[in-house]
């Protein structure tokens, strides 16, 4: 489990640290996917090891994040890939790790000069805020909150494919939240603009950080009220009425789309 603090000790040659290549993490050939590396290996086989920032304590060890630069990254000691390729691959409590040290990484490289006046700013409030001391704007990592629901009718659920998804797929409806706009406002907006359903009885789920890049999921259920499906072209390919037992392809049970899903065949099974 990860303790959130941020450690103000730094790090040593033999500290552990998660590392990015571009959007890629990077692994030891050796290793697990997705476990952290040492320092000293790094900093031994790469370029440069850069933005060096720490993430929190993992089993009570202090663990970092890092940016790693290289012409050619050694295949025959380390292997490269995007954080999607990592789930299912990689234990959960890692996972958890290496989304929030790709956030907090995103975080301080895109927050460096203060957005109001252009001063470099500083870490401040243990880690937690990037502050400007000459406007006293304090800046917090960006999450952005995202409705994810899973809309019913009787015993059917409804599936869409996202637009340009080529339909590997077929998932709950998802979308941003809105300033000035409650969840459920978002969700009641998301599925009228998306498949032109109007619902109701929206009840909030569970939650999962979505770190591609800053999300963070909150799930719903929502009972259909009226409508036919007219879909949005742009955001949607395809969205049907489906029913247990014959499904299309749907996203894994990592996934809270995965976990919505299943949880509304559990109830029609029980
Ligand atoms: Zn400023």
């Amino acid at each position: 489990m990860l303790n959130f603090s941020r450690p103000t000790e730094p790090a040593g040659e033999d500290s552990l640290v998660w590392a990015f290549h571009g959007r890629n993490l990077v692994s030891e050939l050796m290793g697990s996917q997705g476990a952290p590396i040492r320092l000293g290996n790094l900093q031994a086989d790469f370029e440069k090891v850069k933005d060096l920032t720490s993430v929190g304590y993992l089993e009570g060890n202090p663990v970092y994040a890092c940016m790693v630069e290289t012409t050619q990254i050694d295949v025959m000691k380390y292997t490269s890939g995007n954080l999607f390729g990592l789930i299912g691959r990689t234990s959960q409590a890692h996972f958890d790790v290496i989304g929030r040290a790709y956030q907090l990484l995103n975080w301080e490289r895109d927050h460096r000069h203060c957005g109001r006046c252009g001063t470099e700013t500083v870490l401040a409030d243990k880690g937690q805020s990037r502050h400007c001391e000459p406007c006293r704007l304090s800046v917090y990592p960006r999450l952005s909150p995202c409705v994810i629901v899973l809309v019913s009718r009787g015993d059917e659920l409804l599936l869409a494919a996202g637009a340009g998804s080529n339909r590997r797929f077929y998932s709950c409806l998802a979308g941003f939240v809105e300033p000035g706009e409650t969840c459920e406002q978002a969700v009641q907006r998301e599925v009228m603009e998306e498949v032109g359903l109007e619902v109701d009885d929206i009840q909030y789920h569970g939650s999962q950080p979505w770190p591609f890049p800053g999300q963070l999921m909150l799930g719903f259920t929502a009972k259909w009220k009226s409508g036919e499906i007219n879909i949005d072209p742009e955001e949607i390919d395809e969205a049907l009425w489906c029913k247990p037992g014959n499904l299309p392809p749907v996203p894994p049970p990592f996934s809270i789309a995965g976990q919505l899903i299943n949880s509304f065949l559990d109830a029609q099974n029980g």
